[in-house]
């Protein structure tokens, strides 16, 4: 599972699933658009519009699936609850994980129920270029004894372990940084899918900052 707002989805977000579907050696790669994030101010567009672009963007990528569970669910979008969902489909033994960029992963002791994250997937950190910081403290307890080396080590366990993962191409590319070059009137072009950015400036989204 590769949670986000996807306000809007980029190269960033989209690279990095075929990288880790790769690396991890999985079956598929869910990229589950937030309805409600809950810590973060409401996202510029729909959920539904953005899912619409998450699946424009992802198009026929074998592997990459834009699932719409939490747009499903009312209240707050909890990654706790979407992995619960996941692992009631997937049965006990299969190997589930979590992936997060690094930015995300600094704020994950804040999550709700970050614990029971644990129980029920692998936490995978993605590496971004714009985001080096050391580990706030309420973090390091929470990884204790969890972290593992490589991508090998989790294979012989459904959940549990936190890897931290470097991707061949790590892209300096942000959603705020798409945000604001639409806003300004200024070029998309190769940071997002052709079609993501076809849509956005045909119906004029994020145009107004
Ligand atoms: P914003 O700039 O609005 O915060 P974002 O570009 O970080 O957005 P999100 O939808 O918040 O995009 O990201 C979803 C997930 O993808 C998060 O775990 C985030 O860390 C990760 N992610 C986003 N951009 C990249 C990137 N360029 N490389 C690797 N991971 C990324």
């Amino acid at each position: 599972m590769l949670g986000g707002t996807f306000d809007p989805v980029h190269l960033g977000h989209l690279r990095s699933a075929v990288e880790l579907l790769e690396a991890l050696v999985l079956d598929r790669v869910h990229m589950v658009p937030a309805a409600m994030p809950p810590l973060r101010g409401e996202p510029r567009v729909s959920a539904a519009e953005r899912l619409a672009l998450l699946s424009l963007g992802i198009g026929d990528t074998p592997g990459l699936v834009a699932d719409p569970r939490e747009l499903e669910r009312d209240g707050p979008s909890y990654s706790a609850d979407t992995l619960a969902s996941l692992r009631r489909e997937q049965g006990r033994e299969a190997r589930l994980v979590m992936a997060l960029g690094h930015d995300a992963f600094l704020r994950l002791a804040d999550w709700h129920e970050p614990e029971r994250l644990f129980e029920l997937a692998h936490v995978v950190v993605i590496d971004r270029p714009d985001h080096d910081a050391t580990l706030p403290a309420a973090l390091r307890e929470l990884l204790v004894g969890r972290e593992v080396e490589d991508g090998e080590a989790l294979m012989a366990h459904p959940a549990g372990r936190l890897l931290r993962l470097r991707l061949p191409s790590r892209m300096a590319i942000s959603a705020t940084e798409v945000r604001r070059r639409l806003a300004a009137g200024l070029s998309v072009r190769y940071l997002l899918p052709e079609a993501v950015e076809a849509r956005i400036l045909s119906r004029g989204l994020y145009r107004h900052g």
